[in-house]
């Protein structure tokens, strides 16, 4: 009889405690996935960190220019990974999906976030700052130089401090490479003195898998010009990739590219987000 009441009153409630927590955790994660644009085939099932810390810092603070870096350090080795978007103001699809990668947290390594590296551009809706001059040919910059040239050297001076192993820069073109050869459209790009070609392979064809059309699908270009957050990559050290959406498609659409790109890359390199 005991025994029976043990059951009833202790037993079964946590049994089915325990069984609904685990059905809450379960559709938190694939709830998660979702929202992140995360295609069920690379979300890969990783335990969380046990804890995270999360920092924010601004860059020329008091000035035009100031702009917010989003900061997740894990207490568990691996990569670290800076994903850079808004370099030029007129390429909404990578600064919005950068936005949402400054709230991701990660299960290893670091991830550092410039959502929206250059805000007097993303103000005007123009590539450039008042000054016209193209942030993505200033780097390493100058920290006495014009506005766009001191940004740069306070972006550089991040790649400097956090020595990153992956930068992911967001960008945008108006017509599609594949149409219009050196437009960029639709495109990832890879500087020609990276070394992990297989790695950048393997996530063209990771992004192209969640993309129905294939005429909307990416194409792989080596390159790196001078003054570029590429080539300012390549001089620290770092690997890079250049993700640039075309704008003839669907803002949601680029959106969502720009960010399962960003996802795959994590996901390649052994980062959970959750
Ligand atoms: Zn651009």
């Amino acid at each position: 009889m005991l025994r029976k009441i043990f059951f009833a009153m202790i037993i079964y409630p946590l049994a089915a405690a325990l069984f609904a927590f685990s059905f809450w955790g379960e559709s938190r994660i694939i709830l998660r996935a979702a929202e992140i644009g995360s295609a069920v085939a690379i979300s890969p099932a990783g335990a969380p960190a046990q804890s995270y810390d999360r920092s924010r810092r601004i860059l020329l603070p008091g000035t035009a220019h100031e702009t917010a870096v989003y900061i997740v350090t894990t207490p568990v080795e691996g990569p670290v990974v800076l994903v850079i978007g808004g370099i030029h103001g007129d390429e909404p699809a990578g600064y919005l999906a950068a936005d949402t990668v400054a709230s991701w947290v990660v299960n290893r390594g670091t991830l550092i976030v410039i959502p929206r590296a250059h805000i007097p551009a993303i103000r005007r809706r123009q590539r450039n700052g008042e000054d016209l001059l193209d942030l993505n040919r200033s780097f390493p910059g100058s920290a006495s130089g014009s506005p766009t040239e001191r940004l740069a050297a306070a972006i550089y001076g991040v790649m400097l401090e956090f020595e990153p192993d992956w930068v992911i820069d967001l960008h945008e073109a108006l017509f599609f490479e594949r149409l219009r050869p050196g437009a960029l459209g639709q495109t990832l790009i890879y500087p020609p003195q990276g070394r992990s070609i297989d790695i950048v392979e393997q996530l063209l064809v990771e992004v192209n898998s969640t993309i129905q059309a294939p005429a909307n699908h990416f194409l792989l270009l080596r390159g790196a010009l001078r003054g570029t957050v590429l080539s300012a990559a390549v001089s620290v050290g770092a690997e890079s990739i250049m993700v640039e959406t075309c704008k003839q498609l669907p803002l949601d659409e680029r959106i969502q590219q720009q960010r399962q790109a960003v996802l795959s890359m994590l996901y390649l390199l052994g980062i959970t987000v959750y």
